[in-house]
């Protein structure tokens, strides 16, 4: 075990404040992260206040996470002292069921371990990237590509994935109309992936204050939710719409906006339900999903899209001590377009 600097929730709410933590040593099939970046997802932010039920504390937050890899186990055979490597979500799955087998570990049922807030195959609890280094299972790391920096990779490891998957399942590419809800860390990163994808990308955000933002990272058209004439204007006009909205939203008002037999895939993780009139549905055979960050394979597929097409995340580079700060502006929207903490700064 060893012992390293850290940020950490001590409590429910409670500000994140320095502190050290223990790693385990590393083992047969591990790797030692040196992390140099970490973002901050809004995840972090419902997970450290407990928004989405009871978790476990200290909380050490960060599933974003890129750094150099320092050290390798014995029976490691895919990394190597030296290389640039990512943690995303998840450390470690059952890996024998259904899901796992077919590289979605994200949908584990035989219990797949979160990277922070849950408890690791040794009954120990997880603490993430918010911390010097991490000791992660080779089948659990990532490899960053050269041509994309840490700093702006590091956002790629939850909100890339978690938006890259639904537009790759749900077909966003040439021809495709494609909306997104938010322009925050995932919006903003599924508007670059919509237009690299080859689709013509929408932003369906709550003012004009981010417009030139918009689309410059790659979107043709951007409206203003708070305008009623923006749902006048855009009814039935997309093939498919993503939500990264972190509140409860007003679906049937979206899901109008859809053409006959166009999906809603929503990405968003709001602390409360959400309404919705299924006639919402049934008019226009309209589909709402869901999706869940994305398996290991397909993550490893989207940072090797994101380095041939020159896509990394639009970053707001902070020190440790800035981390509370950061939680408060990311609840008032006021990020652009993630934090990513200088993990030298611990
Ligand atoms: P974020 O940076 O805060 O972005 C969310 C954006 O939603 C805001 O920037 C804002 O954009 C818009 N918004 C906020 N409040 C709103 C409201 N009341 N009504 C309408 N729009 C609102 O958060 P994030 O890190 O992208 O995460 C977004 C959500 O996705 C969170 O709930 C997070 O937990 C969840 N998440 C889910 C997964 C998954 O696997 N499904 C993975 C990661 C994160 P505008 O200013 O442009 O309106
Ligand atoms: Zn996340
Ligand atoms: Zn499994």
């Amino acid at each position: 075990m060893t012992t390293v600097a850290a940020y950490a929730a001590p409590a429910a709410k409670a500000p994140l404040e320095r502190t050290t933590i223990e790693r385990r040593a590393v083992g047969e099939h591990d790797v030692l992260i040196d992390i140099r970046y970490v973002g901050i997802c809004h995840s972090d932010i419902h997970q450290a206040r407990e928004g989405w039920g009871e978790a476990i504390f200290p909380m050490v937050p960060g599933h974003e996470i890129a750094g150099i890899v320092a050290e390798v186990g014995p029976g490691v055979t895919r990394y190597a002292v030296g290389d640039r490597v990512g943690v995303g979500c998840l450390v470690d799955s059952c890996r024998v069921c259904e899901n796992c087998r077919a590289g979605r570990e994200q949908y584990c049922t035989g219990g797949n371990v979160l990277t922070y807030n849950g408890v690791g195959k040794d009954g120990e609890p997880t603490y993430g990237g918010y911390a010097q280094t991490v000791v992660v299972d080779e089948n659990f790391v990532l490899r960053i590509p050269e041509g994309i920096g840490l700093d702006e990779a590091a956002p790629l490891l939850c909100a890339g994935i978690t938006t890259y998957s639904p537009l790759r399942h749900w077909n966003a590419g040439p021809g495709k109309k494609v909306a997104v809800i938010g322009l925050g860390g995932l919006g903003h990163m599924a508007v670059k992936l919509a237009h690299a994808l080859g689709a013509e990308v929408t932003v369906l955000s709550q003012s004009l204050r981010k417009k030139d933002d918009g689309l410059r990272l790659g979107a043709q058209h951007y409206y203003a939710t708070s305008d009623p004439a923006t749902f006048e204007d855009l009814a039935g006009g997309f093939d498919l719409i993503v939500s990264t909205v972190a509140a409860p939203l007003d679906l049937d008002a979206y899901l109008g906006l859809l053409k006959t037999g166009g999906v809603l895939a929503n990405v968003g993780a709001p602390e409360e339900p959400v309404r919705l009139n299924l006639f919402s549905l049934l008019n226009h055979g309209r589909v709402l999903a869901g999706s869940m960050i994305g398996g290991i394979a397909e993550t490893q597929e989207m940072l090797d899209f994101c380095a041939a097409h020159g896509v990394g995340a639009e970053i707001e580079l902070i020190s440790a001590d800035q981390i509370n700060e950061a939680y408060e502006r990311v609840l008032a929207s006021d990020v652009r377009y993630r934090f990513v903490i200088d993990n030298a700064t611990i």
